[in-house]
């Protein structure tokens, strides 16, 4: 608690801005950026900036917990211990009736390291399933296996202070004007003082970080790698590769080199829809430049071939030997502000903490001695949308949600919705009705929220920062933390009775030790007294560490970085038929969170793009007979959405853009584009395929 000021950190996106909370003579909170802090030095964008409404506005809390008996009664208020007592034993039942694989749990990148950590220490470790998921599984899951695969493991190289070292940005598959504005601005105010510096934007919207740059290539959708390829021929061809590099720090070049020359930058043109003196001019650009960062988010991970998109442009990093030196490297942009945590943590149904590996029998058991059980279970869990599709049919029976609102935010939200009614018991975690998910629980908990409760996050340059508690809980609402304890304790499991989150980040800090990830010496004093620290902090007096790879040693056995080459270089997920002829991708607008459960209750924020509108480009929307601010009906093979047009040429032809934040608490749901999204995954990541659903488009006539 304090009395003027506490310092902690934005909870919307990974970027992870500091942010300073003071308290008004009403003892209301307002915030301001933190100028000390190294991400935002007192910047802060409209979402962080209205934080303190969210905290402020308690109308849409849960305050108590809430449970049914049976699906026909509405749920009553119980009592803490009786809804905890009531999820024990229905756990317990569940597991002896049909094992541990037959119960799960769907968390989200907006825990808390702690609360993740722990989530997953109670799933693996003691109910014997690696049934847990998370919602970061949407965003970054096709990141991390890119990063495996070139480096050996799930490590990003860089950091916001190469920005200020880089002299060529290629910005693919995000907006970070949008949605991750504080590391945007950052980079226009490098390039206002440097006017040299190149920016290259690759998406099929001309969007806001489109508009600032030197080169947009707004290529058609699902035509990354042929583009990332076609750039590497060139610079191949042109001789501006790091020849030194690619012989004594990589191999596999030889098999890259043959699948960019595969096809004729030429002939890339044509698929990509990209003017061919458009790849060279990017290719020229990168090639001739000091310091070349590659930045991307969802556009790229989002995909059937996300792995293959993030491999193909890893490689470009590798071809001119950017990576380790200032200024320069690959940087996934995490979506959520604990996303890179919650991959520490193992928080993925096919991971284990501290980067361990549930395929390495080794590491195993290394794990279940740490936390003093017998075993992990080999059998990778359901990953987020096979955890619905389990419950769906049958297979799994019981879920816990924590902290996300998968009936807004999961593919096919029909399917979703069936699948949570199927389930024979759902548990939701949350601090806000808002969420459509609660209507389907049979428990609901009322979770602390931000401000409410301590503990730390990692942003995505790997900083750690320490979030401390500055005002209670309402109601009876209690930290995520203390509630997986309480439940842990009710199972009957040792190892649960931590008296604070402070011991649960010790313990984890520990596990650390000796790994490429060590945080050995960190503790929340240091967090508290020092500020924030990147990973690895592997002694005592170190100060973090804000480059990997300086030594050109990568995690592999070979300790050489991998030129990976994608087995698929084109998305044929779904193609375009005459039912369906156009590509449906979706994504985020500026001023919203994911589904709107804190944003939406900001009236300020709602006033940049108040309702969901389908972009579309003029000559689509001449052949579809949809006029500007027509009602339409958006149709594909799940499902319907009715939206009001945007005509514009901002969006490709052939393509159509629906922002996926509306669900139907907040209007209807045939706002809901994840209506009308497909199921396909990406075989490796399992991160679904949110940017290419074939749809139709038509004007809206009333029956
Ligand atoms: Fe928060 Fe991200 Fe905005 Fe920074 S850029 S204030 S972390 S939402």
């Amino acid at each position: 608690m304090f009395n003027n000021e506490v310092k902690t950190t934005c909870s919307y996106c990974g970027v992870g801005c500091g942010i300073v909370v003071k308290k008004d003579i009403n003892n209301k909170i307002f915030v301001e950026g933190d100028k000390d802090h190294p991400v935002n030095k007192g910047m802060l964008c409209s979402k962080g900036m209205n934080l303190h409404y969210v905290v402020n506005d308690i109308s849409d809390r849960i305050l108590y917990p809430e449970m049914r008996w049976s699906r026909s009664h509405p749920r009553e208020r119980v009592s803490w211990d009786a809804a905890l007592d009531r999820a024990s034993s229905v756990f317990k039942s569940v597991i002896k009736k049909y094992g541990p694989d037959s119960v799960g749990f769907y968390v989200s990148g907006q825990s808390l390291t702690e609360e993740y950590y722990i989530a997953n220490k109670l799933t693996k470790g003691f109910l014997g399933t690696n049934n847990i998921d998370t919602n970061s599984r949407l965003c970054m899951s096709s990141a991390v296996v890119g990063y495996k695969k070139t480096f050996g493991e799930d490590s990003v190289p860089t950091s916001y202070e190469d920005i200020e070292l880089a002299d060529c940005f290629l910005i693919t598959g995000a907006n970070p004007a949008w949605c991750h504005p504080i590391l945007f601005r950052r980079i226009e105010k490098h390039k206002e003082q440097n006017p040299d510096v190149q920016i290259i934007v690759v998406d099929p919207r001309k969007t806001d970080s489109a508009n600032f740059a030197d080169l947009h290539l707004q290529l058609l959708p699902g035509t990354d790698i042929i583009l990332y390829n076609a750039i590497g021929r060139r610079l191949f061809e042109r001789g501006l590769i790091d020849d030194d590099f690619i012989k004594n720090h990589t191999e596999g070049f030889k098999d890259y080199k043959e699948q960019i020359f595969s096809v004729s930058v030429k002939k890339a043109s044509k698929l990509c829809g990209v003017p061919e003196k458009d790849i060279r001019k990017a290719a020229d650009i990168i090639g001739l430049s000091k310091g070349f960062i590659s930045m991307w988010a969802m556009g790229l991970n989002q995909s059937v071939v996300g792995v293959n998109k993030n491999l193909a442009l890893l490689n470009l990093s590798l071809i001119t030997g950017q990576v380790g030196k200032p200024g320069s490297g690959p940087f996934s942009l995490t979506g959520q502000p604990n996303a890179m945590g919650g991959r520490e943590v193992g928080g993925m149904a096919n991971l284990l903490a501290v980067h361990k590996d549930l395929q390495n029998e080794e590491h195993r058991r290394e794990v279940a001695q740490f936390w003093g059980v017998d075993r992990i279970s080999d059998k990778p869990g359901y990953t987020a949308t096979e955890m619905f599709e389990a419950l769906e049919s049958g297979k799994l029976k019981a879920v816990w949600i924590a902290c996300t609102n998968p009936l807004v935010s999961l593919p096919n939200t029909h399917r979703i919705e069936k699948a949570l009614k199927q389930a024979k018991f759902v548990v939701v975690q949350d601090i806000s009705h808002r969420s459509d998910t609660v209507a389907y629980a049979d428990l609901v908990l009322p979770a602390a929220g931000w401000l409410e409760k301590e503990g730390t996050m990692t942003n995505s340059e790997r900083r750690i920062s320490y979030l401390p508690k500055a005002v209670n809980a309402p109601g009876e609402a209690r930290p995520d933390v203390e509630i997986f304890c309480d439940f842990a304790q009710r199972m009957g499991f040792r190892g649960f009775n931590y008296n604070s989150a402070e011991e649960i980040y010790d313990e984890y800090c520990e596990m650390t030790k000796g790994t490429n990830i060590d945080v050995s010496y960190l503790n929340y004093d240091r967090l508290k007294n020092e500020g924030t620290f990147q990973w690895p902090v592997p002694e005592y007096r170190h100060s973090g560490t804000s480059r990997l790879f300086a030594d050109k040693k990568f995690y592999t056995p070979s300790q050489k970085a991998v030129f990976n080459v994608p087995d698929q270089v084109l998305n044929t997920s779904e193609m375009p038929t005459e039912d369906f002829p156009l590509i449906l991708t979706t994504g985020r607008v500026r001023d919203q969170w994911h589904t709107m459960t804190r944003t939406g209750k900001v009236s300020r924020l709602k006033t940049h793009y108040p309702t969901p509108v389908l972009e579309i480009n003029p000559v689509d929307a001449y052949l579809n007979k949809v006029k500007d601010g027509d009602i339409t009906e958006i149709k594909s093979k799940n499902g319907v959405v009715r939206v009001r047009a945007k005509v514009t040429d901002a969006i490709k032809k052939g393509v159509v853009f629906l922002p996926m934040h509306w669900g139907k608490q907040l209007q209807s749901d045939l706002n809901r584009a994840n209506n009308l999204t497909n199921t396909h995954v990406d075989p490796q990541s399992k991160e679904p395929d949110f940017k290419f659903t074939t749809v139709s488009v038509s004007k809206y006539k009333k029956p």
